[in-house]
C-alpha cells in the first residue's frame, strides 16, 4: 500500500502547497485540504483488495497520509461498528436507524482517528513536539499518540473540563496546562507560544490531516452499507472535522467509481448553549459569528468558533441537510435513553444526535422511512459528572 497524496490546496483560494512540508493554515489563514491522485489510488485501493485488509482506518492507506507499515504509529483506530438500533426504532417509529459507535476507538472517542493521522503525517515530516488547544477528547488522543511515539505533547484545556479528560492526559505523560477560559482562549495561547517553543500545532483544521483521519468514517459507512449511502447522517458538530471529512470522502469515492452522485442529508447538531453553526445556518450566512458565553456539558460541542465554519455550512446546504440545536437537558435525557435502548453508554454528544433526530422527525424534516445514521462520537465514561446532573 502506498499513499497517493499529491499536494495540499487552500480551502478558500485553491492555491496549492507542497504536501511534503509541514503546514498549518494557508497564507489566507484558511484550512488546507489534502489532494490525491485518485486515479492512481483506485488501481490498488479496489473493493476486491479491501476484503483482504485489516478492519481499521488504515485500510484506506492510498487516500491517507500513510507513512508505511514500519513507521505507522497506531493504536488500531477506526473500524468501528455500525449498529442497528431496533429498540429505538420500535419505540419511536423509525424503520432504519443505525448508530456509528465511535466510543470503541482507542482513547474513547473518534478524536483518535484525526490525531492518529495528524501525528503520523507530522512525524514523517520532521515534527518532534506537539501542542493542542482542546475541549477534552482531542487532548486525550494527542497525549496517547505522543506517548506511543515517545514525543512531548503540550495540552491546553479549559480548567473546568471534567476530571477524566485531565487525568488521561497526565497519566500519558503529557504537559497539561489548565486555562481559565474556553478552547478559543487555549488556542490563543498555543498560537502565541508555538513558534518560540518549536511546537507543531495540531489544532482542529489548523493542520491538514486530522480531517483525513476523520473522513474514514465516511468510507467505513459506505463500506458497511454496501456502497449505498444512507438518507441522513446526524453529526454532533464542534469544529466540524468529521462532517467536512465525510463530505470530502464521498467526493473521493465518487471519483474512484465506488458510489454515485447521491449524498446523505447532513444534519449538524449543536447545543442551545453553543450553537454558532445552527445560528449561521438559520440566518443564511456563509460564516458563523463567535458564540459568547459558550456553555454545555458536551465538551466536544463547546466550540464557540470553528475555523472551518464555511466548509461545514457549505456541506450542510449542498446536501440539502439542516442544523439543529438541543438543550443540555434533552441531550442528557436522550443519552440515557440511548444507553437504555441500545446498551451503548454514549457521550452526551451521541445523546444530542438522538434528541435532534427526534425533533426532526416531529417537524417532518426526517421521515420515519429514511435510513438514518447517527453518530455516537465518544464514550460516556469520561462524562460521569454530566450523567449525575438532572
Ligand atoms: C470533538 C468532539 C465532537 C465534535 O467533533 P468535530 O468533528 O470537531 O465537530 C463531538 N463529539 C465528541 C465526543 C468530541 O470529542
Amino acid at each position: 500500500m502506498k499513499s497517493s497524496l499529491t499536494h495540499l490546496t487552500c480551502s478558500a483560494t485553491g492555491e496549492t502547497y507542497d504536501a511534503n512540508q509541514l503546514h498549518n493554515l494557508s497564507k489566507a489563514g484558511k484550512p488546507l485540504l489534502a489532494c490525491y491522485d485518485l486515479q492512481k489510488a483506485s488501481e490498488t485501493l479496489t473493493l476486491e483488495s479491501l476484503k483482504l485488509r485489516v478492519w481499521n482506518m488504515w485500510r484506506y492507506a492510498e487516500v491517507l497520509p500513510w507513512p508505511g507499515a514500519e513507521k505507522l504509529v497506531t493504536l488500531n483506530e477506526g473500524g468501528t461498528p455500525l449498529l442497528r438500533a431496533s429498540r429505538i426504532e420500535q419505540k419511536f417509529g423509525f424503520k432504519n436507524l443505525l448508530i456509528k459507535d465511535e466510543s470503541v476507538n482507542p482513547t474513547g472517542s473518534f478524536k483518535a482517528r484525526g490525531l492518529a493521522a495528524a501525528i503520523n503525517a507530522a512525524l514523517q515530516r520532521g515534527s518532534l513536539s506537539f501542542a493542542i488547544p482542546t475541549a477534552g477528547n482531542a487532548g486525550g488522543a494527542l497525549a496517547s499518540y505522543a506517548a506511543l511515539a515517545g514525543v512531548p505533547a503540550h495540552i491546553f484545556m479549559p480548567a473546568d473540563t471534567p476530571l477524566a479528560f485531565k487525568t488521561e492526559c497526565e497519566a500519558s505523560g503529557a504537559h497539561l496546562n489548565l486555562v481559565d477560559g474556553l478552547i478559543s482562549d487555549c488556542g490563543k495561547i498555543v498560537a502565541e507560544r508555538e513558534e518560540k517553543e518549536g511546537w507543531f500545532n495540531v489544532s482542529t483544521l489548523k493542520e491538514p490531516y486530522r480531517i483525513e483521519g476523520k473522513k474514514t468514517m465516511g468510507y467505513e459507512i459506505a463500506e458497511q452499507l454496501n456502497f449505498n449511502l444512507p438518507d441522513v447522517i446526524v453529526y454532533p458538530t464542534g469544529g466540524g472535522t468529521g462532517l467536512i471529512g465525510m463530505w470530502k470522502a464521498f467526493d473521493e469515492m465518487e471519483s474512484m467509481g465506488w458510489i454515485g452522485v447521491k449524498r446523505p442529508r447532513m444534519v449538524s447538531v449543536q447545543t442551545e448553549g453553543c450553537a454558532p453553526i445552527v445560528k449561521a445556518f438559520q440566518e443564511d450566512k456563509t460564516h458563523a459569528d463567535f458564540w459568547d458565553n459558550a456553555h454545555t456539558c458536551a465538551s466536544g460541542l463547546r466550540v464557540p468558533a470553528a475555523i472551518g465554519d464555511f466548509l461545514i455550512l457549505e456541506a450542510v446546504r449542498k446536501s440539502n441537510g439542516t442544523a439543529v440545536a438541543v438543550s443540555d437537558k434533552e441531550m442528557m435525557r436522550y443519552s440515557r435513553e440511548m444507553a437504555a435502548l441500545t446498551g451503548i453508554f454514549p457521550a452526551p454528544e451521541g445523546g444530542a444526535c438522538l434528541a435532534a433526530t427526534l425533533k426532526l422527525l416531529k417537524s417532518g424534516e426526517i421521515d420515519k422511512n429514511d435510513q438514518i445514521v447517527l453518530f455516537n462520537t465518544g464514550s460516556g465514561y469520561k462524562y460521569l459528572e454530566a450523567y449525575q446532573t438532572d
